[in-house]
């Protein structure tokens, strides 16, 4: 049952299906179906574990980029033209955006590495201190720049 919101004026609201429809996505997913398999590396700190919901997160996350990557190859091969609106592409890329972002933030949150240069997640779902990544950098930049509308 979810809970009632309301805004300032006392009206009930809803929260927007969109939002709702995601959480439940993720709650629903089987973690195991992408489990993080990147073993941790010699210099890479356990600064915390992550939390079992937190681990679905991860997982859809990774099945949205797989699915996002393989839509973008199969575009390639037949439908090389450019973005015309109500694209399965650029939603799959909006999805994968959030899902990612607040696996991120809610990895920080849970063990207080707000102020963590570089965070990882390595086998046995633990969370290292990583060295940043530069493709992944320029990838996460891409997302977010597409998501600013650059
Ligand atoms: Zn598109």
């Amino acid at each position: 049952m979810p809970e009632e919101i309301f805004n300032r004026e006392g009206t009930k609201i809803e929260r927007p299906k969109f939002l709702t429809d995601l959480l439940a996505e993720v709650d629903s997913f089987d973690e195991s179906l992408f489990p993080c398999n990147y073993k941790r590396e010699e210099g890479e700190p356990v600064l915390g574990m992550v939390s079992p919901w937190v681990r679905k997160l991860y997982s859809i996350q990774r099945y949205y980029h797989r699915q996002m990557k393989l839509t973008a190859v199969d575009r390639e091969y037949t439908n090389p033209s450019e973005c015309a609106g109500d694209c399965d592409l650029c939603e799959l890329k909006y999805k994968y955006g959030i899902l990612n972002e607040m696996m991120w933030t809610l990895i920080r949150a849970e063990s207080n590495l707000w102020s963590e240069p570089s965070v990882g997640i390595r086998e046995n779902w633990q969370v290292v201190r990583s060295q940043p990544d530069d493709d992944e950098d320029g990838f996460k930049k891409f997302i977010l720049g597409m998501m600013r509308g650059k």
